[in-house]
Parts: structure tokens; sequence; C-alpha cells
């Protein structure tokens, strides 16, 4: 080490690299404690595993990394017992930054910066986004090493010399600049300490513990401890028990209710990661937050952003993955082609599928219990992903009327014996609102039937990914026909009326239904008992008109007139003591028609006034 101090420009090709670094930076700023903090973790564990080798041979002495801030001299120091560097290390990793083009380079990802620039040798740069200047002193853990003080004030200048740090390890000391005053703050640090370093692997101590103490915060002798060094995460499963995975998600996300379940994640080959992923509960998907899983890479925190490494109905999950072979120094688009993020997001979405089946052969009472909370997401997952959609038939529930649970295949074989049609298939009765659709329900179970309660906001796309999955099987809301007609179980025989008297009941029924609607009128002998009038929607118009509700688009079809099924049961007494005497009985058809009208919800206004009104007057 040359006693004189030595001056020099630092190697980079482009003219300067600070602008560079403020400019692009300016909106990530944060990130420049994850950068120093992580430097300074990557020395104290190479200096560990030195130990371990045998290579070191001296005494560790206390290896925690201590982070000191002077909120009045707006100074911010990161002091760690590390490997330290020689002179000729800092020459070379100081010095000369790792790659050319910086300034090229920083141009063309400035969006994904702030994962890029621990990945390129530009960490221990960050400092200079707040600072005015920075120092290193450093004493490399090899012997003879002298100590070395190295500073830069911001220009690419940097001086070189002697230092008289005594100990091993680093300081890196952070004048910070008078427009990063908010950095000078013991708040501002302890918070981004916490979001970038809370699970770093070796112990980190910001300053003291306070306490309230006549009427300010006064430092106690306890050591403020940032950092949990081994989160369950890097722990065996076997090791851990549910309240384990519990606590951490309070630890987590402290104003979040509790988890549905959780799954640990655990593989090294073809590719490292771990983590553990929360079902949190839900209720609307409208309130989810999307950006509740956190991206390490080796205990350190990257991102908040996954969107491009899990599947997106994924993201709906809470929790934490850690990866190192995520690239991070790759465009987000790129990373979507990426064959280890592929393999990832494979592995995640079956490592999901298969904790779904276990808690369905294991834990069935929890799944139903819980089913209403996490059916979003899983229908969600099931309509987006192939695989998923495969596997969650297995699992995926169905509840009816009653609020009973049933497997896809259970409810299949337990409907099979009564809801089968001529065609063969199994009829999946379903409704889509217990209050609105009630003697709709009943009707269907008067005659046996079972009708399942679809309710949620997935359900109209759900159905149909169902119909496809499920062998021989057709959905059918209780309002799409008559409850008789169902599940047609033979051949209907159709009442014999001439094209002429089809059309005078046509007519009829018309004159006494609202306008602005499309009517299709029908003849059918549903024999004594069922009602006079069903007006019902068929099945598919209605899907189709909720599926383009639902996606936005296709507005032509949301713009049509509502068209509806006009059921007229002729052998019902009513209906033929009308048809007998037609020209007489307008009163009484309309009557009838009301009340259809009235079963449906679609007796309002004036027209439900009138119906009163004409009943009060039938009854005198
Ligand atoms: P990276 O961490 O990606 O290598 P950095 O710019 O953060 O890039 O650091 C450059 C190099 O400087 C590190 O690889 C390391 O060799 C050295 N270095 C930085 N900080 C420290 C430290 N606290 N102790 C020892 N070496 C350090
Ligand atoms: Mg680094």
């Amino acid at each position: 080490m040359a006693s004189t101090q030595t001056k020099g420009k630092i190697g980079v090709t482009t003219e300067n690299i600070f602008p560079v670094i403020k400019q692009f930076l300016y909106s990530d700023k944060d990130i420049f404690i994850r950068e120093i903090v992580a430097n300074a973790v990557d020395a104290t564990q190479k200096i560990k595993a030195l130990a371990s080798s045998g290579d070191f041979k001296g005494d560790l002495g206390n290896t925690d990394i201590r982070i000191e801030l002077d909120e009045d001299k707006k100074v911010l120091k990161v002091r760690d017992s590390g490997v330290g560097m020689t002179e000729e290390e800092v020459d070379r990793f100081i010095n000369q930054i790792a790659f050319s083009s910086a300034g090229e380079f920083l141009e063309k990802y400035k969006d994904q910066i702030g994962s890029i620039i621990g990945h390129f040798g530009l960490g221990f740069y960050s400092a200079f986004m707040v600072s005015k200047k920075v120092t290193i002193d450093t004493l490399s853990w090899k012997e003879g090493a002298t100590a070395v003080k190295w500073s830069c004030d911001g220009s690419p200048e940097y001086k070189m010399g002697e230092s008289t740090k005594k100990t091993r390890g680093t300081v890196i000391t952070m004048y910070l600049d008078d427009d990063c005053a908010e950095y000078a703050s013991r708040t501002k640090i302890q918070d981004l300490l916490y979001k970038y370093c809370k699970f770093m692997p070796v112990k980190i101590i910001f300053g003291k513990e306070q306490e309230w103490k006549d009427g300010k915060y006064v430092d106690t002798d306890k050591d403020n401890v940032i950092n949990n060094i081994e989160p369950i995460w890097t722990k065996a499963p076997a090791d851990l028990k549910e309240e384990d995975y519990m606590k951490f998600y309070r630890d987590l996300y402290p104003t979040e209710e509790d988890p549905m379940f959780y799954i640990h994640l655990n593989v090294d080959y073809p590719f490292n990661l771990t983590g553990v992923l929360y079902f949190p509960k839900i209720k609307e998907r409208m309130a989810i937050d999307k950006h509740k899983i956190q991206l390490y890479c080796n205990q350190m925190f990257v991102t908040d952003h996954v969107d491009n490494i899990v599947p997106d109905f994924l993201t709906l999950l809470h929790g934490v993955i850690d990866s190192p072979d995520i690239p991070l120094n790759v465009s987000r688009s790129y990373l979507q082609s990426d064959r280890n993020v592929k393999m990832i997001s494979t592995y995640i979405t079956r490592k999901v599928a298969d904790r779904l089946e276990e808690i369905f052969k294991e834990q069935r009472a929890q799944l139903e219990e819980k089913w209403d909370n996490i059916k979003l997401f899983i229908e969600y997952g099931m309509l987006s992903d192939e695989k998923f959609g495969e596997r969650g038939v297995k699992f995926a529930l169905l509840k009816n009327t009653e609020g009973k649970y049933f497997s896809i295949d259970e409810y299949k074989n337990a409907v099979a014996p009564t809801q089968t049609d001529k065609d063969k298939k199994v009829v999946f009765l379903y409704a889509t609102n217990l209050q609105e659709q009630y003697s709709r329900i009943e009707q269907a179970k008067n005659l046996g039937y079972d009708v399942l309660l679809l309710d949620c906001e997935l359900d109209s796309h759900f159905v149909n990914l169902l119909e496809q999955k499920i062998e021989d099987c057709r959905f059918c809301r209780v309002d799409s026909d008559n409850a008789e007609n169902l599940i047609p179980k033979q051949e209907e025989v159709k009442p014999e009326m001439s094209e002429e008297d089809k059309k005078t009941l046509d007519e009829l029924l018309k004159s006494v239904l609202p306008a602005g609607n499309d009517y299709f009128v029908e003849a059918r002998n549903l024999g004594e008992q069922a009602a006079p009038v069903t007006i019902t929607q068929s099945e598919f118009m209605r899907r189709f008109r909720e599926m383009s509700a639902l996606s936005g688009g296709m507005n032509y079809y949301r713009e049509m007139p509502e068209s509806y099924n006009i059921i007229v049961n002729m052998q019902n007494p009513v209906i033929a003591r009308i048809w007998a005497d037609r020209e007489n009985n307008g009163t009484l058809l309309k009557q009838v028609a009301d009340l259809a009208l009235l079963e449906n919800g679609m007796l309002k206004g004036k027209d439900l006034a009138d119906f009163i009104a004409r009943s009060r007057e039938l009854l005198k």
C-alpha cells in the first residue's frame, strides 16, 4: 500500500456515470440501502465461509452488521465485519465498474432498473443516488493487509489512501445530499430497512431500541434488530407447525385477516426456489390486492411485482418466493419467455394444485368451511390456466341451495338417477340468486331435483368450462324452462293446434305482456298441476348476454331487446277456461300473465299497482 494518496478516474466508458445514476434511479432511490446492506451481508457470509473452510484461521468475532445514522450531520454508516478489501480489490471492484457502456444500458432498461442495478456491479454506486460524498474504510481479512480509505464526492474522481481502521471489515459512510434530507430520519431508514432487509441472512442492527421517557424517545441499551435471519421459508416443512406459518403471515401482513391455507414451496432441481404462499380470504375480485407476493433473491427483497413470474391467477396469493434463478437483468416482457421462469411458473401452479388436492382429501371439512372464500380464486385459476383447470375438476366443490358441498364427481353421481334427461345427459340445475329464483327452486325441488347455487361473478364462465370438462352433462338454470321441462325425460307431445289458433294465442299473450321485449309464445301440454303461464329465458341466450357483459365487449348482444319464452300450459284448467271463451276473458288472462311476470321479478311500477288493484277486485 502506497503511503501517498492516489487519485484516479473511475473506469467507466461513459463520460460520467453519476448523472446517469441520479437521473434514472430517481424514482427508486430507496434501493440504495438494500444494495449497501446486501454488500455487507455478502462480505460477512464470505468471511464465515472462509472460516468454516479453514482458509481463515483468525477469530470471527461479532459479525453483526451495524447501521448508524446521525440525523443532525446527515451521515449514514453501514458497518460490517466481513472480508474487507485490499487496495488492489478496491481498485478492481470499485474503481473499474464491471461493465462497459453503463449509460447506454441504463437508458435501455430504465424501467426495471431497480431490480437490475444490483446485478451489474452497480450496487455500490447506488449510494450516490442519495449522497454527495461516499467513503469506504476497509481492512481485508488477508494477512498483512493494510486498511484503505477510498472517497469520492460524486465527480468521476476518487481518492484512495490509508485508513485508520483497525478491525477487519468495511464501513461505508454516506454523506447525504442536501436534497435527500428525508433519508436523514430514523423512521425513514427504519422503514427502508424493514422493507428491504427484513429477512437478510446476517443480523442487522440499527442503533438502539427506543422508549418514551420524559416526553421524548430515548435510546435504551438494547440493540434494535431489524431482521429475522431465518425466515420460515428457509426451514424444512417438517420442522414447522401450522402456527409458525400463521405467525409468519401476521408478520408479513399485520393488517390482514388470517389466511385460508398455506403452501410451502421447496425445490432445488432443475431450479432453486423456496417460499411460502398463502390463500387470502377472498370475497370480491375487485377488492384483491395483487401485489402481495414478495420476490426475494437469497433473502434479499427484490420486488413485490411478480406479474410476469407467476401465472396471473396466482398473483392473488400472498406470501414469499425466493429464487436466485429468476433473471432480473432482463426486460419484463422477456421474463415470460425465459425457460427458468416458465418452469418456475409451472412448478408453482402444480404445487398449488397438489396442495389443494391434499386439502380436499385430508381436510375436507376445512375445505368446505373455507370454500366460499377461496372459490373465486380457484374458479379464476381453472378458467385462466388449462393445467390448473384439469387438476381443479378433482378438488373444486359445488354448493347446493341447501348449503351442502359436493365434489363434481360426487354431485354427478348423486343426481344422475333423477336428473338424467332423454338424451342421457345429467342435468345440473342451478340458481344464481336464492331470493329472486325462490319459487323456481322450490318447483324444481318439489319434482325431486337438486339445485346448485352458483352466485359468484365468474360462474357463468365456470359453467361453460364444467360442461366441457364433465362428460355427458349440461347445466341449466332453474328458470330457463318450466320446472316440468327442465329435464325432459321423454319426447314431449305438443298440443294439436292449427296455425291460426297458434297465431291467436300469440296475439292474446303479447297483448297482455309489457312492450319492449321479444316474446316467443309456445303452447304446451304440461298437465293440470303445472302453472298456466311461465316466463323463461333460454339458457343459451342468457349465458351469452352475461358473458358479454362480463367481458365488456360484444355490445351488439347487450343492446338487443331481452327475449323471453312464454310457455302456455294448455292443460291448466284456467288456461282451458280462458281459451274456451277467449273473446271475453281478457282480465283473467292479464291476471295470469301478471302472475308469471311477478314470479320472475318482472312486474314493477304501475303494472304492479294495477295488478294489485285488479286482484282486490277479483276477490270481491
Ligand atoms: P455486486 O455486489 O453485484 O458485486 P457492487 O457494486 O454492489 O456489485 O459491489 C462491487 C464489489 O465490491 C463487490 O462484489 C465486492 O467485491 C466489493 N464490495 C462492496 N461492498 C463491500 C463490502 N462491504 N465488503 C467487502 N467487499 C465489498
Ligand atoms: Mg452488491
